[in-house]
C-alpha cells in the first residue's frame, strides 16, 4: 500500500508545542509531517524590530531543538509564504497543509497561499488559536466595537473558551529531504555592536520560557495584581508579553492556568488579557491602524517635527523627567517596560513634546521583544487620544505627579537612573526643585551629571491644550 501524502504543518506566531490546533490535527493521522517556518519578506507581515529579531531568533531555536527531542525537524525558509508554502507543499507531494489563523494585513497574505495551495488541489484547514475571541467573532449592533467594557461584556455572553489542547504525545514520522536553511542564515541576531547583553539577562525566549513565568506568576505573583500593577519597582505583572506575542503559550492555556481561582487579582489579569484581544479585534477590523488614526479627526492634529534634540532626549532617556528617563532606558535595556511607564512616555512624547504617536510606535517597534502588531499601535493611540476608547488628549499626565504616585519611594527611577540613586525620596522625581547642597550631597551637578527638564510642564501642558483646541476648531 502506498504511504500516505505528507501534511504540512505552518508555524508563524504560534511557536510552540502546547495548545497548537494546527499541529494537534496533524499529529492525529499517520501521514508524515513536514513543519515549517518561513522567514517572510516585508512589507507584510510588518518585519520584526531590532529587539524582536533577537526573540524570535532564540525562540525558533527552542522550537528547533524540542521538536528534534521529539525526532522531528524544523524546516527554516525565508521569502515570499505565498511562494515557499506551495513550493514546499508541491515537492512534496502533500495532500493537505495546516496552520493557525492570523488577523490583519497577514490574513491577505494567507489568502493568497491557500488560494495557491487548493489551485494545486491541496487541502486547507486553519485554526483558531492565538485569540480567545477572532476579530469578527464579536460584533455590536453597529458592527466592530470601540469600547471595551461593551466588547468585553459581549464577549461573557458568547461561547466559552475552549479547553488547551496538550502537546501531541506521538508524532507522525518526518518527511526527509526537504531543504531548509539554517538559523544563522535568516540573520536575526545584531552583529556589531552586540546590544542584547541585557536582554539576555532580562529573558528566557522559548515555550519552556513563557511556561515557567506563567507558573511563578500564578503561584507567587498573582496575588495582589490588581493592587500591584501599576507600580513598575516591583514585579507584580506576569511578564508573559513576549511569549504572546510570538505565541510560545496560548492564551487558553493561560485562562486554564488560572484554575479555581477567582477574585479581584485573577478578574483583573484576565480583563488586562481582554485588552490584548479587543486591541486585536480593531486591528483586524482596521487593518491600517500601525499607521492611520482610529479617530479620524487626528487627522487634523498640528503635531511638530520632531527636532533631532527632542527625540534624542526622549530615546535616550534624557529628558530631565526622572520617571520618563527610567521607563526610556528600562526599554533600552531590557526590550521591555512597565505598562503604567509606557503611558506616562507615550504621553511625554505626543502630549509635552507634541510629537505624532507613529514616530513613538516606530520606536518600540524596534526596541520592545513584546513589540506587537495590534497591541503597540492600539497602545500608542490610546494614549495620543486617537484610538478607541482612549484616553481623551485633554488629559495629560504630570510626569512628576505620575513619577509621586506610582514610585513613591523612587526604587524604579533608581534602578534605571543611577545617577539620581542618593537623591532623598522628595526630590528624586524632581531633582531640580533640591537646593544646590542637596544636590552636590547626591552627587549630582544638573545639567551635566542629569539634564535639565527639556521643557516645562506647564508650558507644554498649555501648548498641547492649545494644539487639541486648534484640531476641533478645525
Ligand atoms: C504605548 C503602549 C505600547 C504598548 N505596546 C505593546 C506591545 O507592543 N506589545 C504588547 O504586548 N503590549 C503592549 N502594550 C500593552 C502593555 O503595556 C503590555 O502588554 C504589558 O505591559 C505587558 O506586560 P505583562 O505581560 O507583565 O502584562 P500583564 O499585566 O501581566 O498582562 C498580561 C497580558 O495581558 C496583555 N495586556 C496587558 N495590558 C495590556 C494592554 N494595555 N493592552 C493590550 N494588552 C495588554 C498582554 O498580552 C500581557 O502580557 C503597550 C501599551 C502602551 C501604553
Amino acid at each position: 500500500m502506498a504511504p500516505p501524502s505528507p501534511t504540512l504543518v505552518w508555524l508563524r506566531d504560534d511557536l510552540r508545542l502546547d495548545d497548537n490546533p494546527a499541529l494537534a490535527a496533524a499529529c492525529e493521522t499517520d501521514a508524515p509531517l513536514i513543519i515549517v517556518y518561513v522567514r517572510e519578506s516585508g512589507p507584510t507581515p510588518r518585519p520584526p524590530g531590532g529587539a524582536a529579531r533577537w526573540w524570535l531568533h532564540h525562540a525558533l531555536a527552542a522550537l528547533g531543538s524540542a521538536l528534534l527531542a521529539r525526532g522531528q525537524r524544523l524546516v527554516l525558509r525565508s521569502g515570499t509564504a505565498a511562494n515557499v508554502i506551495p513550493e514546499i507543499a508541491r515537492s512534496a507531494g502533500a495532500a493537505g497543509v495546516l496552520f493557525n489563523r492570523r488577523y490583519g494585513p497577514p490574513a491577505a497574505v494567507d489568502s493568497a497561499v491557500e488560494s495557491a495551495l487548493r489551485t494545486d488541489g491541496v487541502a486547507v484547514t486553519t485554526f483558531k488559536a492565538n485569540l480567545l475571541y477572532e476579530p469578527d467573532e464579536i460584533r455590536g449592533p453597529g458592527g466592530p466595537m470601540k469600547v471595551f467594557s461593551a466588547y468585553w461584556r459581549r464577549t461573557e455572553s458568547g461561547p466559552p473558551p475552549r479547553s488547551p489542547v496538550a502537546a501531541p504525545v506521538r508524532f507522525p514520522s518526518p518527511v526527509d529531504g526537504i531543504a531548509g536553511e539554517p538559523l544563522e542564515s535568516l540573520a536575526l541576531l545584531p552583529t556589531t555592536p552586540d546590544w542584547v547583553g541585557g536582554l539576555r539577562e532580562a529573558w528566557t525566549p522559548g515555550e519552556e520560557g513563557g511556561r515557567r513565568r506563567l507558573a511563578d506568576f500564578v503561584d507567587d505573583g498573582m496575588d495582589g495584581y490588581a493592587a500591584g500593577r501599576d507600580f513598575p519597582a516591583e514585579p507584580r505583572t506576569s511578564r508573559l508579553s513576549p511569549h504572546l506575542r510570538f505565541g510560545e503559550i496560548s492564551p487558553f492555556r493561560i485562562l486554564a492556568s488560572l484554575g479555581v481561582r477567582s477574585g479581584r487579582d485573577a478578574a483583573k489579569f484576565v480583563s488586562e488579557l481582554g485588552w490584548r484581544e479587543f486591541a486585536w479585534h480593531a486591528f483586524g477590523n482596521h487593518p491600517d491602524m500601525a499607521t492611520a488614526n482610529l479617530r479620524p479627526d487626528f487627522d487634523a492634529f498640528p503635531w511638530v517635527a520632531p527636532t533631532t534634540a527632542d527625540l534624542d532626549a526622549w530615546r535616550k532617556g534624557l529628558t530631565g523627567y526622572p520617571i520618563v528617563d527610567a521607563g526610556m532606558r528600562e526599554l533600552w535595556q531590557t526590550g521591555w517596560m512597565h505598562n503604567r511607564v509606557r503611558m506616562i512616555v507615550a504621553s511625554f512624547l505626543t502630549k509635552h513634546l507634541l510629537i505624532d504617536w507613529r514616530v513613538g510606535e516606530a520606536w518600540f517597534w524596534d526596541t520592545l521583544v513584546d513589540a506587537d502588531p495590534a497591541n503597540n499601535p492600539f497602545g500608542w493611540q490610546w494614549v495620543a487620544g486617537s484610538g478607541f476608547d482612549a484616553q481623551p488628549y485633554f488629559r495629560i499626565f504630570n510626569p512628576v505627579l505620575q513619577g509621586e504616585k506610582f514610585d513613591p519611594d523612587g526604587a524604579y527611577v533608581r534602578r534605571f537612573v543611577p545617577e539620581l540613586a542618593d537623591l532623598p525620596d522628595r526630590f528624586v522625581h524632581h531633582p531640580w526643585d533640591a537646593a544646590p547642597l542637596e544636590l552636590q550631597a547626591a552627587g549630582i551637578r544638573l545639567g551635566r551629571d542629569y539634564p535639565e527638564p527639556v521643557i516645562d510642564h506647564a508650558f507644554a501642558r498649555q501648548r498641547a491644550l492649545a494644539a487639541y483646541a486648534a484640531m476641533r476648531a478645525g
